[in-house]
């Protein structure tokens, strides 16, 4: 998972090859509900490992389940409707799946058998409505108490002593705000039909039905055979019961599956994307937008557990749609709108305004960024494309579908613009799809010579390797470390036996080094050789080594294979020079002998090496002196470097100098 501060994408212009989805949120925290209420154990299959996931989990733990981890299967053993513990504080996050069901499902054993639960969550989630569900449990007969604003979360059901609920009339709730209200009740209410049938009606045009198909496919599952009118009246009969069903499947996120079936759209021009996990089969209503998908131009293709995509029309049409029955995968087909013959107006879709964010603003702003013509009601949302594309950094709003969504603008050479495009908190995609940009990066072709890349050259000791490997884990970049390769050359060669005169050996060594970088170490043919690459002997081999022209130009091809999506930092003697001349931004560092040769003494005595400070300066001047006078690629700084000495700053201080120069260059 990227937990970087900003993401930023280069320009993409194909997509294509297999995703895994993970398990779908909205299945996963419905099943872990059920198990947790079930009578006996349940193993769990394809859980979704996400922050929503997490605090159902953690919820289910504190109110005394047990959870058992098997390799992927989750054993979960219920309470079978009866508490395990009176009392308990849970904190839900941003999870409207976690904290619905739970409010339900807790205030009505609170109410029966005694119990008293706080739950809260974020900020955000004591923003997102609950009233109607909290009315409809005070209906029953529950007590309810708001913590803060009446309404919303956070909210303490129970008060310690049981109450007779009145379950003889209809429970009676609205429909139109959220559908989860009534699945929160269709999920609580059989733990109260020992002695009778238990009604619930629907007031109002019941939105997102498809979640509502989910919850009683899955009620079945687990023994409740609910009876209905429609959308608008159903039945809990008597007697019904929790049954484990013994082992239950996770099938993928179809609304995760959405911004695949979108990049196929856009950009499955060679190979088709394709997304395992979730198909045609799905019991998941967001499978659907493979219908608006496919309206837009797609070219789908699918069968039990999969799906492929490729372009169809191009550009995409313009589509008019009401999105009551996909609202989360509505959002995917705003950000096609970008590569539309026209205007792309979705309705029906003020559900937007109370998710993780108010999300028809949002999407408003963030697309005009990118120079789409936007206009927004309180339930619509209208997107012309950018006449002018515009490098935007994207505000993600806590919202993984935010994240996602902005993802797709990243392929804007596809509608004639060559622009990157910014995620910020890519981390929030931890909500639903923790390796999201991982899953991404693994199927998508950047446009020529479009991957970023920021190099680090200077002498031995100056500190470079530090502040590469910072500046790419704050950029969320690859690391090439160029001075390994020599090293790993070096170590090769005297496992070998090889001369290190001897260049024509060598150079055959280098072009076919069997190196594995994996964890922060280092493999040289299934070899950790982590400890002894970093030796300083080791180091003045490698510079006897790298002297050799045809070392170096066997060692070029796979230095160039580390410029990959997202981008690249590379350190070392000649990446600004000669590897990569082109580099966005190339940073010469330096430091006194002095202070070089004391820093490195510092390091081996840390590390309970002996050292000489004299002679390791000595040995620093030695290689430098080698590294600048060789015939090829001499250490010296690139005509177009930023000089950076950095004797007297902290790494800190060198990372903040090196990323103020990085923003400058950047176009947002
Ligand atoms: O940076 P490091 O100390 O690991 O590099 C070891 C040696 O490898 C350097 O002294 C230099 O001779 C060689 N090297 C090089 N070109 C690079 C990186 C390292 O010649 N790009």
């Amino acid at each position: 998972m990227y937990s970087t501060a900003f993401l930023d994408l280069p320009p993409l212009v194909r997509a294509g090859g297999t995703v895994r989805l993970p398990g779908s949120k909205s299945i996963s925290n419905r099943v872990l509900l059920l198990a947790g209420l079930a009578e006996g154990t349940t193993a769990v299959h394809d859980l979704l490992d996400s922050d929503d996931t997490r605090v159902m989990l953690d919820a289910l733990q504190a109110l005394g389940c047990t959870l058992r981890r098997d390799g992927a299967v989750l054993h979960v053993t219920g309470l079978g409707g009866q508490l395990a513990t009176r009392e308990a504080r849970l904190f839900l996050g941003n999870a409207g799946t976690a904290m619905r069901p739970l409010t339900a499902a807790l205030a009505v054993l609170a109410a029966t058998q005694g119990g008293c639960f706080e739950l809260s969550g974020v900020p955000r989630m004591h923003e997102r409505p609950i009233g109607d569900l909290v009315d409809a449990l005070r209906q029953l007969g529950c007590p309810v108490e708001d913590l803060g604003q009446p309404g919303y979360p956070p909210l303490r059901v129970g008060t310690g002593t049981p109450v007779a609920l009145n379950l003889d009339a209809p429970i009676r709730v609205r429909g139109d705000v959220s559908s989860q209200f009534l699945t929160a009740l269709l999920l609580a209410l059989p733990l109260v039909t020992t002695a009778q049938d238990v009604v619930i009606e629907v007031d109002g045009e019941l939105i997102s039905k498809p979640y509502i198909d989910i919850t009683l496919r899955l009620l079945a599952r687990f023994g409740i055979e609910v009876q209905r009118d429609g959308y608008q009246r159903f039945v809990l009969p008597r007697g019904s019961a929790y049954r484990s069903p013994g082992s239950i499947h996770v099938e993928g996120d179809a609304s995760s599956a959405s911004y695949f079936v979108a990049m196929g759209a856009l950009a499955g021009t060679d190979a088709p994307v394709r997304i395992e996990g979730v198909g045609l089969d799905s019991i998941q209503g967001d499978i659907r937008f493979v219908e608006a998908a496919q309206a837009m131009g797609a070219d789908v293709r699918g069968g039990p557990g999969w799906l492929e995509v490729r372009r169809g029309a191009w550009p995409l049409k313009a589509l008019t749609l009401d999105c009551n029955h996909i609202p989360d995968a509505a959002m995917t087909l705003a950000v096609m709108a970008l590569y539309a013959d026209g205007t792309t107006r979705l309705g029906d879709i003020a559900s937007w305004r109370v998710k993780e964010t108010d999300r028809i603003a949002a999407m408003a702003t963030e697309l005009r960024k990118l120079g789409a013509t936007v206009e927004e009601g309180p339930d619509f949302i209208a997107v012309t494309p950018p006449t002018q594309w515009q490098a935007a950094s994207l505000h993600t709003y806590d919202d993984h579908r935010m994240a996602m969504c902005g993802s797709l603008a990243a392929f804007n050479p596809l509608a004639g613009a060559n622009c990157p495009v910014r995620i910020e908190d890519p981390r929030c995609v931890g909500k639903t799809f923790p390796d999201y940009f991982e899953a991404f990066f693994g199927i998508v072709t950047p446009a020529v010579d479009a991957v970023p890349v920021l190099t680090v050259d200077g002498p031995t000791a100056s500190g470079k390797g530090t502040l590469a490997a910072e500046l790419a884990a704050r950029l969320g970049y690859h690391l090439l470390d160029s001075g390994a390769l020599y090293r790993a050359t070096a170590l090769a060669a005297q496992d070998a036996g090889i001369s290190l005169e001897d260049e024509p050996a060598l150079a055959a060594l280098a072009a076919r080094l069997e190196l594995r970088f994996a964890d922060q170490r280092v493999f040289l043919a299934g070899r950790d050789i982590t400890d002894p690459l970093r030796l300083e002997s080791t180091g003045g081999l490698a510079s006897r080594v790298s002297v050799h022209p045809s070392v170096r130009a066997a060692l070029h091809a796979l230095q160039l294979s580390f410029r990959r999506v997202p981008g690249l930092v590379a350190d070392g003697r000649d990446m600004g020079t000669v590897v990569f001349p082109g580099a966005e931004l190339k940073v010469y560092l330096t430091a006194s002998a002095d202070a070089r040769a004391e820093r490195r003494y510092k390091q081996l005595i840390s590390k309970g090496n002996p050292a000489n400070i004299d002679s390791l300066r000595a040995d620093l001047q030695m290689r430098d002196e080698r590294d600048r006078t060789r015939a090829v690629a001499p250490l010296k700084p690139a005509e177009d470097a930023k000089l950076l000495d950095n004797s007297s700053l902290t790494i800190e201080e060198s990372v903040a100098r090196v990323l103020g120069w990085w923003q400058q260059r950047r176009r947002f």
